[in-house]
């Protein structure tokens, strides 16, 4: 199944697609962690995504569809894929259709997270994320076991330069004016799932699963 998350930071995307990814045993695509990582590699790309990313500014269409891809091509993604904050333009979209037609493949479902600004906001700046493996923690909803200290790997965690107060800001409002519009985008081609962010997490993952058990039975 080849799936894309679409939704506004904060929205829950990456602790979803990283649930659906372990259920349907197929990679989560996640392009703002492989960003990060080529910022941590301190490679050519990363140094000039960095100054787009610390800015809360979309990276440049071509840095991102470059990435996507060639990681699409890659032998985990045979049996599927669940993209997670990309496509994040129109541009990107359609770079998507193109190169999904030249793999023979298609997009099944977008599955369009729902969640008010106010609750967004309160969501991203008690993020904290671990510096060394990357596993992301909830200061509230889902805080680690020992504070400020990875559970998985015991490394310091941080809260990301863009999820500061400033920054976030700018972010809701590159996600307004450039990604919103994919909802119509996605909603025309009939692959649109609405799903309310709000709520437990378990909650969340089982509508999700509930929406795509439904569709599998339908398509059977
Ligand atoms: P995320 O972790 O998905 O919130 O992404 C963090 C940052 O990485 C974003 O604010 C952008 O600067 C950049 N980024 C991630 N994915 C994309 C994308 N598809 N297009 C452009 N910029 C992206």
């Amino acid at each position: 199944m080849n799936l894309i998350f679409l939704g506004p930071p904060g929205a829950g995307k990456g602790t979803q697609a990283s649930l659906l990814s372990k259920t349907l045993n197929i990679p989560q695509i996640s392009t703002g962690d492989i960003l990060r990582n080529s910022v941590r590699a301190g490679t050519p790309m990363g140094t000039r995504a960095k100054l787009f990313m610390d800015s809360g500014s979309l990276v440049p269409d071509e840095v991102v569809v470059g990435i996507v891809e060639e990681r699409l091509q890659a032998a985990d993604c045979n049996n599927g894929f669940i993209l997670d904050g990309f496509p994040r333009t129109v541009a990107q979209a359609d770079a998507l259709d193109v190169m999904l037609a030249r793999l023979g493949r298609q997009i099944e479902f977008v599955l369009s997270m729902t969640v008010d600004d106010e609750k967004l906001l309160t969501r991203i700046s008690g993020r904290r994320m671990c510096e060394k493996c990357g596993k992301g923690y909830h200061l509230v909803f889902d805080p680690p076991k020992e504070a400020g200290i990875c559970d998985l790997c015991g490394a310091k965690l941080y809260q990301r330069d863009d999820d500061k107060v400033e920054t976030m800001r700018k972010r809701l409002d590159e996600y307004y004016e450039k990604t919103a519009p994919l909802i119509d985008y996605y909603s025309q081609k009939m692959i649109l799932q609405p799903i309310p962010g709000t709520g437990a997490i378990e909650d969340i993952q089982n509508s999700i699963e509930k929406v795509l058990k439904g569709s599998l039975r339908d398509n059977s």
